[in-house]
């Protein structure tokens, strides 16, 4: 069971003080202190990433705009809509990620013992991020440059930020910290793919697409295929992903960069699907998810490239046919692979 605990949510901080900065309005910087405090809080009652037991159930409550969590129940599994839209987005959202876990990995909540898929929409005031503790999704409701955070790619990142954290227990830092984040990025657009049945191929590859007001000029938070192509705006600033591993970023900043050094494990992983041909959740997904979450995983202080050998030796022994795409997609990223 995880102790290390993340402390950002899915809007990286960085990114919350640069449109807090270029804006002047105080609610993102107070997002960021909000979900610190989020964290810090699970962290004090005792067990971090505590799943919820019950029957893989969707649970959806209603802040309210409050910070108390999770607020009041408003739709339970099986419950018939409600008038607000956003708790019925967030149940059927839940419901597509539950059941691509089950279709996809063949696992039974996010523990594979059926634990809940709890969601609590409205969260706080101007609270700009969603942000999943372990136990649950936070949804805030966005505002003026995020406009949703209740999409399955976003639902599907951070859930997978939880699987994880229950296996290999990557650290929120540098490398092993950038791979904690692809992983969740590749989780979400697979997510998506299987939702829409849609080829590797043919898939737009980019993690927060629609979440930009259309004010902004760019297309999404990440382009997990071209990264560092997903924005270039006078308030976000340019996307600063590297597409391979000679342009590394080397920061204090953002845990070690873990949302900007992810373009490198992010490319690799479209590659791989583009290349191996057909579904990514027919096969690359599995492949992935078992260097995470295998029996024999990686391990929590995991670089690139342990996490690139160890995905030669996985895929050689579950999809042998995809080797040679796999081999390419990492050379791709300049990660040398047996
Ligand atoms: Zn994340």
């Amino acid at each position: 069971m995880s102790n290390i605990i993340r402390t950002q949510g899915f809007i990286p901080d960085q990114m919350l003080l640069r449109v807090g900065r270029m804006t002047g309005d105080p609610a993102y910087t107070r997002t960021i202190y909000k979900t610190s405090l989020l964290t810090q809080r699970t962290a004090l009652n005792s067990i971090p990433y505590r799943v919820a037991a019950g029957k893989a159930d969707r649970q959806i409550y209603d802040c309210r705009n409050t910070e108390r969590l999770p607020g009041f129940k408003v739709r339970f599994e099986g419950e018939k809509e409600v008038s607000d839209q956003i708790v019925n987005e967030c149940y059927k959202v839940l419901g597509q990620n539950r059941d691509f876990l089950k279709a996809v990995l063949g696992i039974n909540g996010l523990d594979d013992k059926g634990s809940n898929f709890i969601g609590s929409v409205h969260y706080g005031k101007d609270y700009e991020n969603a942000f999943s503790n372990g136990r649950q999704m936070v949804l805030g409701d966005g505002g003026k440059i995020f406009r949703t955070f209740c999409t399955i790619v976003i639902i599907g990142h951070e859930n997978f930020h939880t699987r994880i954290a229950l296996h290999c227990d990557l650290e929120y830092q540098d490398e092993s910290g950038a791979l904690n984040e692809s992983g969740a990025d590749a989780a979400g657009c697979t997510n998506d793919m299987w939702v829409l049945k849609i080829k590797s191929a043919d898939y737009h590859w980019l993690v927060g697409k629609g979440a930009l007001d259309p004010s902004i000029n760019g297309v999404a938070l990440r382009s997990m295929l071209h990264p560092g192509t997903a924005y270039d705006d006078k308030i976000l600033g340019k996307d600063p992903q590297p597409d391979r591993y000679s342009k590394f970023v080397h920061t204090y900043a953002d845990n070690g960069g873990v949302h900007t050094n992810s373009g490198i494990p992010n490319r690799a992983y479209a590659e791989y699907c583009i290349n191996a041909g057909g579904y990514a959740f027919d096969g690359p997904f599995q492949v992935w998810d078992q260097v995470y979450n295998g029996s024999d995983h990686i391990s929590s202080t995991a670089n690139f490239q342990d996490f690139a050998d160890h995905s030669m030796v996985i895929a050689s022994r579950d999809l042998p046919k995809s080797v040679d795409a796999l081999r390419k997609a990492w050379a791709a990223v300049e990660i040398t692979v047996k």
